[in-house]
Formats: C-alpha cells, sequence, structure tokens
C-alpha cells in the first residue's frame, strides 16, 4: 500500500550535532552526518511513520531476515551545493523511481515515489550546513531498504526499514580527471539474463568482490564485465556503465536487464544526442573493442556514474592482451561530458532537461 504523498514528515532534532570535517579531508562514505530518515513498513499499515531523526545505530535481533538472505535494495544520488550557495539535488526523481524498481525486483513494497523525493529533501534540509563548500565535494545521499522482519524462512519478509542517511564527499578528482585501467574478466560473472543485475541490491556487489580483488591485484582499478553466457558482450564497468568512442559512433551496452540503467548514463545520452552525436545503445562484443584499440580507432572509453560522474578508461586489458587507449589520456569527449554535467548540478550552467532540483 503506497502513503499518500501529503503524509507528514516529524522531525526530531539532535541535541549533540556533531563537529563538521574540514572539506579538504573528506573522502568517500566515511563520515555521516547529524540525522536520518527513518519510515517503516508493516502489512497491513503500508508504510508509516516517515521521520527526521539523529544519526544512529539501527538495533536488529540476529535473525532479521535482511542479516541472513539479503533482500536489501539501496540507490545513490547527491546534493550539490553552488557558488550561488542554493543546494540542488540532481535528478532526485529518477533515483526515487529506480529504488522503487530495485524494490520491485526484490519483492519489497515499494513506496509512493513522492514520499522517496520529500525524504531526500527532508534529510538535505535537516543536514544543510553538511553541504560542503569546496569545488568538486557534495554531499552524497544513500536511501535503503531492508527486510527487519525476525524470521528464518525464505520468504518476502512482512516488515521493512526504509532509511536515508548522508555522507560529505570530497572531489573525485583533486588532480583533474585521471584515466584508469580496466581489466575485462571472462572467470567471474556479475548478472544473469532473469537475474538482479538491474537491481540495485547488496547481492550484486557482493558478487563483484572476488572480481574486484583480481584485477587489484594485477594493477587494475575495475573490472569490465562481459555478459554470463557468451562471455564476450560488454556489460558494465565496476560501479559505472561504460560507453567508448569508436570513429564517429558512440556505443553504449543496451538496458536489457542485466544492467543497471544508470542516471548519469542516461543523462550523458541525453547530452550527446542534444550534441547531435551518433549514439548507438547496442551489444558489443570485447573482441570489437580490442580490434578498434588495436588499429586505433577506439579513441575514447568511459565509465559513467554518481560517484564520478565520468572515469576514463586509459587502458584495458583481457586476458593476455592490453590496449592503450588515447594514449592513456582524457579524451576530448569525456572531459566534455564532465564539464557539461558538473556545470549542471553546480548551477553554473541552463539545465534544459530540469535535472536539478
Ligand atoms: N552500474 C552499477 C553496478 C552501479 O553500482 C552504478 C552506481 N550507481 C552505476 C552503474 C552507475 O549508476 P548511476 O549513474 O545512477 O550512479
Amino acid at each position: 500500500m503506497p502513503s499518500s504523498p501529503d503524509t507528514t514528515i516529524s522531525i526530531t532534532r539532535t541535541r549533540s550535532p556533531q563537529q563538521r570535517p574540514a572539506d579538504a579531508s573528506l573522502s568517500f562514505g566515511k563520515v555521516f552526518t547529524d540525522h536520518m530518515f527513518l519510515m517503516e513498513y508493516d502489512e497491513g499499515q503500508g508504510w508509516h511513520s516517515p521521520r527526521v531523526v539523529p544519526y544512529g545505530p539501527l538495533t536488529m535481533d540476529p535473525a532479521t531476515s535482511v542479516l541472513h538472505y539479503g533482500q536489501a535494495v539501496f540507490d545513490g544520488l547527491k546534493a550539490f551545493r553552488g557558488e550561488d550557495g542554493q543546494v540542488r539535488l540532481f535528478r532526485a526523481q529518477r533515483h526515487a523511481e529506480r529504488l522503487n524498481r530495485s524494490c520491485a525486483a526484490l519483492c519489497i513494497p515499494e513506496m509512493d515515489a513522492g514520499l522517496i523525493r520529500r525524504s531526500f529533501e527532508a534529510i538535505v534540509a535537516a543536514d544543510h550546513e553538511w553541504v560542503p563548500r569546496s569545488p568538486g565535494t557534495s554531499l552524497y545521499i544513500r536511501p535503503t531498504v531492508v527486510a527487519t522482519e525476525v524470521m528464518l524462512g525464505v520468504h518476502p519478509a512482512h516488515r521493512y526499514t526504509y532509511f536515508v542517511i548522508c555522507s560529505p564527499v570530497g572531489s573525485y578528482y583533486k588532480e583533474g580527471v585521471k584515466p584508469v585501467r580496466i581489466l575485462a574478466t571472462d572467470k567471474y560473472v556479475r548478472a544473469v539474463q532473469g537475474g538482479l543485475g538491474e537491481a540495485k541490491t547488496a547481492a550484486n556487489y557482493a558478487a563483484s568482490l572476488s572480481a574486484q580483488r583480481d584485477a587489484e591485484r594485477q594493477g587494475y582499478t575495475q573490472v569490465l564485465w562481459l555478459d554470463a553466457l557468451e562471455r564476450r558482450w560488454i556489460d558494465e564497468v565496476g560501479t559505472m556503465n561504460i560507453m567508448l568512442r569508436i570513429g564517429d559512433e558512440v556505443i553504449t551496452p543496451p538496458l536489457g536487464g542485466t544492467i543497471l540503467d544508470g542516471v548519469t548514463r542516461n543523462s550523458a545520452l541525453a547530452l550527446m544526442r542534444d550534441w547531435g552525436l551518433r549514439v548507438s545503445e547496442r551489444r558489443i562484443s570485447i573482441e570489437e573493442v580490442m580490434q578498434a584499440g588495436r588499429d586505433g580507432s577506439l579513441q575514447e572509453m568511459w565509465g559513467t556514474g554518481t560517484a564520478a560522474v565520468v572515469s576514463p578508461v586509459g587502458e584495458l586489458g583481457y586476458k593476455d592482451q592490453k590496449v592503450v587507449i588515447g594514449g592513456g589520456q582524457t579524451g576530448a569527449l569525456t572531459q566534455r561530458l564532465y564539464d557539461a554535467i558538473t556545470a549542471i548540478q553546480y548551477g553554473r550552467a541552463p539545465d534544459p532537461h530540469g535535472w536539478t532540483s
């Protein structure tokens, strides 16, 4: 039963605000703000009691079902403080809708998308002083839903908790946009057709850890996932969607159920179409990418995601081969996308698609 959009959100402010860290000391996801948003679901009652409360631990019975079977979904978005002092959320509605799609995939009762948006706004309003001010910094917002029924049966729970926590994060690129080395793996797979690949759920991140550790041991930063069936078609990279430019065509794998429908992916596609570029959402094999790397037609390759916006790929490894892309430098289109998206996020440029609020 979805909650009504006009549900009142109660606010209890902390009596012991913490000392905020200096912007220069911020990294990712280590420090949390003074408040959190909470709401519960109970069978028969639906989602209820939306509230902002002081940040603190959630106490759980050891038999709480999420701890055993991982019925958990989350999302991740950011609030940015512009030079004009205004704080803007980037694509809050799209993140709220994706959270609901993840809920549906895990048999978690959906919430009212308007109320999810209001939860983002309420927590950012309560902790607005925590939105950092230095260039490139932001407030990361992590909405999460977990099954809180105390039971060990394997079935969808009858109780859930929705919480939203926030973390001030430093600039991803303190020394300018920097290319990374990625490794395509045919040893591990992340997601299968008919599985959970397009949901933002804990299991997908657990499934990525061994491959990520192997890649790091070989000197790479991230894993490029191939499809599970043929281990041939590129899917996505680490916690980003993947895009590449071969000649005058920009290519990104289609949303086919195994990859996340990235909000940054969607924003980058919209901008490139606005710019009149030839953009294809199509399957592309690792052989085609490696071949284009060898013959020099692979001019740029980059990941897209909320954390980095874009992350240029300077080198790609696959089996015992390696290709260097664009001389290992950040390509012009990658940089243009970074500049255009961040300009909208920080309110330095007009926002023709109405992405900020
Ligand atoms: N794929 C995966 C697996 C991710 O975790 C993320 C990060 N949310 C992305 C892609 C990029 O999505 P977004 O642009 O919405 O952050």
